[in-house]
């Protein structure tokens, strides 16, 4: 971390700039768990979409597009919560997304029936 206002370098952990006393900017706290549940999601549609494709009669049973959509949901009021806007209308587009997931999945295993 450099000094914004006489470009020293600040050690990792200081609260202040050793030189000019200026306040050090508050350390980012990564958003590990959205990026957790962000991946467990990535990889649930990935693994949905290869079983439509490649296992005839691969739909997903029904109850798949609430679990999709619950689950998009609560990354998007996450998503919010740590990186700003709207809680409730990000988890709304994420349980939208969730459904078009499950939509794109049902549409796949139909076309491969
Ligand atoms: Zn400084």
């Amino acid at each position: 971390m450099i000094c914004a206002r006489c470009n020293t370098p600040i050690p990792r952990g200081a609260i202040a700039c050793p030189v000019c006393n200026a306040p050090a900017p508050p350390a980012v706290k990564r958003p590990y768990a959205l990026y957790i549940l962000g991946a467990f999601l990535v990889l649930g549609y990935t693994v949905l979409i290869l079983l439509a494709w490649t296992e005839p009669g691969g739909a997903p049973p029904p109850q798949t597009t609430e679990g999709l959509m619950f689950w998009s949901g609560v990354f998007g009021y996450y998503r919010a919560k740590r990186l700003g806007g709207s809680r409730w209308k990000s988890a709304g587009l994420g349980a939208l997304l969730g459904l078009l997931g499950a939509v794109v999945v049902a549409f796949i295993a139909g076309m491969r029936a």
